[in-house]
Parts: structure tokens; sequence; C-alpha cells
């Protein structure tokens, strides 16, 4: 049997998954890392703290692996994958290889006066062209620019040559190969905003727009492929007695349309954690959006078209399993996430009650900032097992709404949806989503997708599988959702929302 090490370097925690070539996780481990906020908007994460929790959590793995399957299990190791919280951004000192500040977390809005100003001079649309992304914060570009401007004498570290700049892909590669490889993947460098991903290559317009010096930037590799090695001191404090090839590198929503087995045009995965992720593979088009979604690399993997990418369209919710968390913690209607099922299962429908979660906003395709959470149509019969039910149905709603954004931007019909994340354990979730959407709605029985997208295409590299159909053939179903709705119920369904959503909008303008 070989083995492959994912590395999943996520917001919150660091994890490893030891996959076998049959695609079962066999061993894993986890570590949480601080979450650092030095102010309102800001989040920063320590990068010698991620590394640390990340190299920690792969020994922990191995160890468990030997332990389970014995101390020969580790000459069987064949690669490491890399996946990766996306667009977090990071300098640091070439020579040392210490960072100069913290990472500034993508979630983190400093920069989001910068972008009103850069959207207020027009480059929003040369912006979009390019990146395929929506000028926003969120994205790489005015992160490191602000590192640039903010830290002490980075700027002219940076000219001369001394500095690196790198998403904590990067980060991990340079910190496994010793500070031997300073690379990025393809997927992960089109979160940058740097990234033209009609050319593959960084933008030099864009370089010249955010004020960025081309010494910073890291190579740019496929996501499939060996980019390096670990190095030996790191081998030997794992027990690894052969080299370890890095071999895959994606960012997490990317990486988990991969283990999802999304190869095909017209495949789409959705990930209910806290928010929800939904990514659309659109082939070797790069599809522009005009429903506010992202458009950006998948992957570049040897599948069937070795010199293209793979692109995708990309939507998000921002209240997902989250909306289950404010019953929870906010309504205290629920003691615990699960509870949801039963209550809402409770009543048979919502007696046309919706609530709209815009606790901070809308995102795809509303992007509106200014809507707020609306609880409508309540009477006197209403009680929390309708609003917990209208909650579920919020999430499957939003939902439907990247779903269709996708659709109408590609040309692409749907014909089924594949899901993961924790909020898919709830059956009557899942079932009212295939309702909602009208197609069926697939939970596959390995969930860890990310990590497995990353062992996939590092395994696809070091020849543990060869290709696609080979993938396809792991890939199995837990349960399949078909939708039972009539399309006249589901049009009433889909029309009430939206004028729910119509009176969310715009609220906290005044
Ligand atoms: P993340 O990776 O964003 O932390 P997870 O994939 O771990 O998220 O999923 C956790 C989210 O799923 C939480 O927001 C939680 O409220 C929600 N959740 C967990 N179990 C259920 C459930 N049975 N029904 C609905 N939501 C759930």
């Amino acid at each position: 049997m070989d083995y492959i090490l994912a590395l999943d370097q996520g917001t919150t925690s660091s994890r490893t998954i030891v996959f076998d070539s049959t695609g079962q996780p066999v061993a894993s481990h986890a570590q949480e890392f601080a979450q650092i906020f030095p102010q309102s908007g800001w989040v920063e994460h320590d990068a010698n703290e991620i590394w640390q929790s990340q190299w920690q959590s792969a020994l922990a793995a191995l160890r468990s692996l030997a332990r389970t399957h014995g101390e020969a299990a580790l000459d069987q190791v064949r690669g490491l994958g890399i996946t990766n919280q996306r667009e977090t951004t990071l300098l640091w000192d070439r020579a040392s290889g210490e960072p100069i500040a913290n990472a500034i977390v993508w979630q983190d809005h400093r920069t989001a006066d910068r972008c009103d100003e850069l959207r207020k001079q027009g480059k929003a649309a040369l912006i979009q062209q390019r990146t395929g992304l929506v000028l926003d914060a969120y994205f790489s570009a005015t992160k490191l620019a602000w590192l640039l401007d903010n830290v002490p004498t980075a700027r002219v570290r940076a000219e001369r040559g001394e500095l690196c700049f790198g998403t904590i892909d990067s980060w991990l590669i340079y910190q496994l190969t010793r500070g031997k490889v300073h690379a990025t993947d393809v997927s992960n460098a089109s979160r940058t905003m740097l990234f033209n991903i009609h050319t593959l290559a960084w933008d030099p317009t864009l370089l010249r727009l955010f004020r960025i010096p081309d010494s910073v930037l890291p190579s740019v590799v496929p996501s499939s492929g060996v980019l390096g090695e670990v190095d030996g001191t790191l081998l030997a404090q794992a027990g690894l007695k052969r080299s370890l090839p890095i071999a895959g590198v994606a960012g997490d929503q990317q990486a988990a349309t991969f283990g999802q087995n999304c190869f095909a045009p017209g495949t789409a995965k959705n990930t209910y954690g806290t928010g929800c992720f939904m990514l659309m593979n659109t082939g070797t088009t790069a599809v522009a959006s005009n429903h506010q979604l992202l458009t950006t690399i998948g992957w570049q993997a040897k599948l069937d078209k070795p010199s293209r990418p793979a692109y995708c369209l990309e939507g998000s919710v921002f209240m997902g399993g989250a909306t289950v968390q404010w019953l929870r913690d906010g309504l205290q209607i629920i003691s615990k996430a699960s509870d949801v099922e039963a209550l809402a299962a409770s009543v048979t429908g919502v007696d046309d009650c919706y609530l709209v979660p815009a606790f901070s906003g809308l995102g795809t395709p509303y992007w509106d900032g200014f809507a707020r959470g609306t609880l409508v149509g309540m009477t006197r019969g209403t009680t929390r097992a309708h609003i917990a039910r209208a909650a579920l149905e919020a999430i499957c709603l939003q939902s439907a709404d990247v779903f269709s954004a996708m659709q109408a931007d590609s040309g692409i019909a749907l014909s089924e949806l594949r899901v993961d994340g924790g909020a898919t354990a709830n059956n009557l979730l899942m079932q009212l989503q295939a309702d909602v959407l009208g197609v069926p709605v697939l939970r596959p029985r390995v969930t860890e997708t990310t990590a497995l997208g990353a062992a996939y295409l590092a395994g696809l590299a070091v020849g543990v599988w060869s290709d696609a159909v080979e993938l396809a053939e792991q890939w199995a179903v837990d349960r399949r959702f078909e939708p039972v709705w009539s399309d006249t119920e589901r049009a009433r369904k889909r029309e009430r929302w939206q004028e729910a959503v119509e009176r969310s909008r715009a609220w906290a303008k005044k």
C-alpha cells in the first residue's frame, strides 16, 4: 500500500491526513493556533506558529500511521500535498526565513478604503478582466502593498531583493524545503489579484498599479507536479528514510473541488461550513461573470489537457452553518447545532415564513454590504420550529441563488451538486437543498475532500494514481438526495425568497 501525506492548513487549525492509495484517510491530526485581532477589522496569524503547528500535526499523523499500520508504512509515504487557507498574505526575509510581520489573513479588512479608492479610479473592470476577481480587500494585492508601505524598511528591502512574498502554500513550501524553493501554484496565484489568469503569469500592469516589485514574487508552478523535496532534517524528525517529494498544491476550495472529482466541465460542489463555497468547473474556458461570481483557476494537473488549467466559477454565501450557530447562541432555541434537524423536522413547512440571514450583508450574487437579517411572514402560529426550518431553507436558498448565477454565466445546466462540510451531516438540510435546486444532491463517503484533493494532486504527480478515471472509481456516494418538490412548488419558494431578500436589502444604509 502507498500513502500520501496531505497538509491542510486552515484558518483556525493546521491539519494533516494520511491517505492510502484507495483514497481512504488512515491517520490524521489537527492543531489549533492563535487568531490575532490587533484592532477592529484586522485579523493576523503568526506565520511561525502556522508552520510549527502544521509540522507538529504532520509528525503526529505520521506517528499515528506507524502505530496503526506498522513502522514499515512510513517507507511507503510517496508524496506530500498541500492545501491552504487562501489569500492570506506574508512577507519574509529571503536569507533568514523570518517573517517581517504577522500574516494578514483573508478576513482582514484594513485595506477596504484602498479598494474603494481603486474602484473610484475605475480600476475594477481591468482587475476583473485580468484576474477574474471582484475588487475586494479579501485578495492579497492590497494586503501585500499594505505590508510594503507600513512595515519599516520593507519596501527598500523588497526592492533590493531581500524579501519573499507568499500565500500560506508558499510559506509551507519554503519551510519544508528549508528555503530552497519559493513557489506557489496557479490556483493560489489566482487569488492574489496580481496574477493574469489568461496568460498564466504575474501581470505587469497590475504589479505597477499595486506597486509590487517583482523581486518578491514566487515562481508559479502547476498544482500537480514535483516542485521540491522535503528537507533531510525534517525527514529525520519524522522517521522517514526515503525522500519525500512535494508534489501537489492547491487552495482549499479548489482542492475540495478536485477531491470531489469535479473534473468534467459542468460539475460543481458546495461546501457547507461557517459559510458556503460553491465552485463549478467550466473546463479550459475562463468564463467572465455577469453575476458577481469569481472566475478562478481550479488547478493545473495532468488529466486530459496537460498544458491548460481547469477554470472554475466560484460563489460564496456568508452565513451558511453560521445561521445554525445563531439559532444556538443568539436565539438559544437549540443547544447544539445538530439539534436543528429534529426541531425543523417537527413541522412540515415554514408556513410562509422566511429568514434572510444577511447578518453581515449578502454575498453572491448580491454583494450587498448593507443588507441585514430579516425574518418575514410571521403569524401568531409561528414557532421556533418554523424559524429553525426557515434557517435551513435559507442556507439552501442562498446556495440556490449562487447555483442559478453559475448556470446563467456559463450557459451550462448543472445536473447534480456534490456536497461536503460539517453541515452536510444534516439530512433534512440536504433534502431541502435537492428540493430547492431541482437536481440530486450527492454526499460522498469521504467528506475530507479538501485534504483528499491535495493528496490526489500529489499522488497523480508521483504515480500513485495515473488518471482521472482511476480517481473517479474511488469516489463513492454515501447518500444521494433526490428532489421531490414539484416545479410549481419550487418556483413559488424561490419567488417568495426573492421577495424576502428584497426586504432585507440596503437596511443599514440609513
Ligand atoms: P468550518 O470549516 O467553516 O469551521 P465545518 O465544516 O466544521 O465549518 O462545519 C461547521 C458548521 O456547520 C457550523 O457553522 C455549524 O453550525 C454547522 N453544523 C454542524 N452540524 C450541523 C447540523 N447537523 N446541521 C446544520 N448545521 C450544522
